[in-house]
């Protein structure tokens, strides 16, 4: 049984959801990057759910999805995993208050809390991809709503499926927006067989603080990036 976990939290993805494309990263700004990501931190009380299911006929439980990227993913997979987490109530409370207290704040706030979440789910990944390959099987990639042609709207099978609002208390308006907001659904298939990974994000390449590709808003590897391109 895997439980949520933190790893210390990478600065260029910050950096890459406050949209810098190279401009002089300050001493002044990365201190208040560290004070906010500290408070983001100490706020959070994560939470995670998740289950392995069969596939069968391209169906999970009886539900299918829209589009063709999930289908198309999954087309080698015997079995998926579904899974859901949280960085609970604090987070939200403590973006709310600095949202009328301190606009810049709450700006780095909302940045490094996605870039929390992230965290918790990359680290998930990693452990159940270790697990799975330990057996002598293989992860896909992870896949949420609102990845590639999967939409928003496909949300509340993925909230029924997982449970979350009992097993993690995320619920979800009407217009499917998850509460609280730094949360995330996702399912990754299990195949027999190696299966292609997308490229590694910008926030992961050395290049990434003085990058020309970036600051002239482009990227190294324009047509090559998957459907399934960020959270
Ligand atoms: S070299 Fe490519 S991967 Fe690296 S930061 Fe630039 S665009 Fe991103």
């Amino acid at each position: 049984m895997f439980e949520p976990r933190f790893t210390a939290l990478n600065m260029n993805e910050i950096l890459k959801y406050l949209g810098f494309r190279g401009q002089e990263l300050t001493e002044d700004i990365a201190k208040q990057l560290r004070r906010c990501t500290d408070e983001v931190l100490q706020a959070a009380t994560p939470r995670l759910t998740y289950r392995q299911v069969p596939l069968e006929d391209g169906a999970v439980l009886g539900v299918t999805f829209a589009g063709k990227d999930i289908p198309t993913m999954l087309a080698p997979c015997e079995e998926v995993v579904l899974f859901g987490a949280t960085l609970g109530p604090g987070v939200e409370r403590l973006m709310m208050r600095y949202e009328v207290t301190n606009a810049a704040d709450a700006v780095i706030m909302d940045a490094c809390a996605s870039t929390a979440i992230e965290n918790i789910c990359n680290n998930f990944e990693s452990d159940m991809r270790a697990e799975i390959e330990a057996g002598g099987r293989y992860l896909t990639d992870r896949f949420s709503p609102g990845y590639g042609d999967l939409p928003i709207s496909e949300q509340p099978k993925f909230f029924a499926l997982l449970d979350m609002t009992r097993r993690v208390g995320v619920s979800l308006t009407p217009t499917t927006i998850m509460v609280p907001r730094k949360s995330v659904t996702a399912i990754m298939g299990i195949a027999r067989t190696p299966q292609p990974h997308r490229p590694p994000d910008c926030e992961h390449c050395l290049m990434f603080r003085n990058c020309p590709f970036r600051k002239a808003g482009r990227r190294c590897r324009e047509g090559a990036k998957t459907a399934a391109s960020s959270t």
